[in-house]
């Protein structure tokens, strides 16, 4: 039966009170999570296509939610983005990440970069470059070893500001890679003003190189692309040997993907480096 409209428009006033209410508490438990240093991270391996070793890791955040089990970061990232918790869950994830590196140092395993996802939140709100500054010196660990993962939303924000800022962290020492490429709406003029180093070809393109020669001409010429301009190309979401095979053919540099490995937990992740495994 069809409600008549105020008793309709108080059931909708209720649903949208109440999603409003969930919303509230889980930004709530977020900030506590974040405060009490609950959040995790996964480490998934980068893999060199030629020498076949592992180079780096992309570190990947997971919130163990003591009532809906580990959440992902697709389920809480864009709730920490609208209220600005972002800032503070990416300053932890890029201490973190720095201090686990560096314990993964001293504990003389292979010298790897570990890759930091960055918000564009955080390049307007905080000077991320006295941050990224900061926690190298309190942590130790070589600059070298830190890559920071830009998206092309960040850099439209503001682009004389990302210019700048992406300057100054080149000169920390750190790596830059541009993230899921091929996916903004940004233009390759950037690419001339941007001091990065690595190219993260998005794994949308990945997935269809077998069967669709546009998506294999794409990922083709953005390798290409990468090299006339001095940067790796990396290609993200590799699951089967087939696009192994066919990354290999167009000289793509590293890759990053189920087919090597998923996400790993900071103990699974130690095993693997200690084993020397290959690709
Ligand atoms: P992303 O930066 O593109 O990260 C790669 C995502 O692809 C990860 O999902 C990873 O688990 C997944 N993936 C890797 N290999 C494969 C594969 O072979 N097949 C498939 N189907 N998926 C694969 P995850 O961990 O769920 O993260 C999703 C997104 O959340 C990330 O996308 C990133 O944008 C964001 N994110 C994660 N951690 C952070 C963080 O610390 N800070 C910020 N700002 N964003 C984060
Ligand atoms: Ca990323
Ligand atoms: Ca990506
Ligand atoms: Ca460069």
């Amino acid at each position: 039966a069809k409600m008549e409209g105020g008793k309709r428009f108080r059931f909708y006033a209720r649903e949208m009170n109440a999603r409003a209410l969930e919303r509230m508490d889980l930004e709530h438990e977020l900030r506590q999570a974040i405060e009490r240093g609950e959040l995790e991270l996964h480490y998934q391996p980068q893999v060199d296509l030629r020498g076949g070793q592992v180079i780096g890791a992309e570190a990947l955040v997971r919130w163990p939610h003591p009532a809906h089990g580990l959440m992902m970061p697709g389920a809480f990232i864009p709730l920490a983005e609208e209220s600005g918790l972002i800032v503070e869950l990416g300053e932890w994830v890029l201490r973190r990440a720095c201090l686990q590196n560096r314990a993964w140092q001293d504990a003389g395993l292979p010298p790897i970069s570990v890759a930091v996802n960055l918000s564009a939140r955080q390049f307007a709100a905080c000077d991320l470059v006295s941050l990224t500054d900061g926690i190298l010196r309190e942590t130790g660990l070589n600059p070298n070893l830190l890559e920071l993962e830009l998206t092309e939303s960040a850099a439209m924000l503001d682009t004389t500001a990302f210019i700048k800022a992406t300057k100054r962290l080149k000169d920390l020492c750190v790596s830059l890679s541009l993230d899921d490429f091929g996916t903004g709406f940004s233009s390759l003029s950037y690419l001339r003003r941007f001091d990065i180093d690595r190219l993260k070809i998005d794994r949308s393109f990945v997935r269809d190189i077998v069967h669709d020669p546009d998506s294999a001409a794409i990922v083709t010429t953005i390798v290409a692309l990468a090299h006339n301009l001095n940067l790796a190309a990396l290609a993200e979401g590799v699951e089967t040997e087939a696009q192994l095979r066919f990354l290999r053919s167009c000289d793509c540099d590293e890759i990053q993907g189920y087919y090597f490995s998923r996400p790993l937990t900071v103990a699974d992740f130690e095993r693997l480096l200690a084993s020397a495994r290959r690709l």
